[in-house]
């Protein structure tokens, strides 16, 4: 499962950020992830879980919160987002053109924030 070596190196971001603040336990923690990226909520609860333990992220609720996919128009430069995937990708707002656009974000995933005591 491909959520795992996420997972992995999410646990390691909420250490060493927790680890820096004098965090005892860390209750949650919200990851933007990009509306093209195929990562399941689910899974990545699960596999959190299991690497979590012996952690300070020990228990932690994962937030997952769905981020625009950004794309930047090749012909006028203009940057707009596509929110929805189910809906067709809209055409650029400057120059009105379809299917120019870049893909600029929209597959990756961060560490938003972190609820900690
Ligand atoms: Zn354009």
């Amino acid at each position: 499962m491909h959520e795992l070596p996420v997972m992995i190196k999410i646990l390691s971001v909420v250490c060493r950020h927790a680890q820096k603040n004098g965090v005892r336990e860390v209750r949650s923690i919200t990851v933007g992830v990009g509306i093209l990226s195929d990562l399941e909520p689910e899974w990545m609860q699960k596999y959190f879980d299991r690497i979590s333990r012996e952690t300070v992220a020990a228990g932690a609720r994962l937030h997952v919160r769905r981020i625009p996919a950004l794309f930047q128009c090749a012909i006028c430069q203009a940057s707009y987002v596509w929110k929805d995937r189910k809906q067709p990708i809209p055409a650029c707002p400057g120059c009105g053109r379809q299917g120019e656009g870049r893909l600029v974000a929209g597959t990756g995933y961060q560490v938003l924030e972190m609820e900690a005591i």
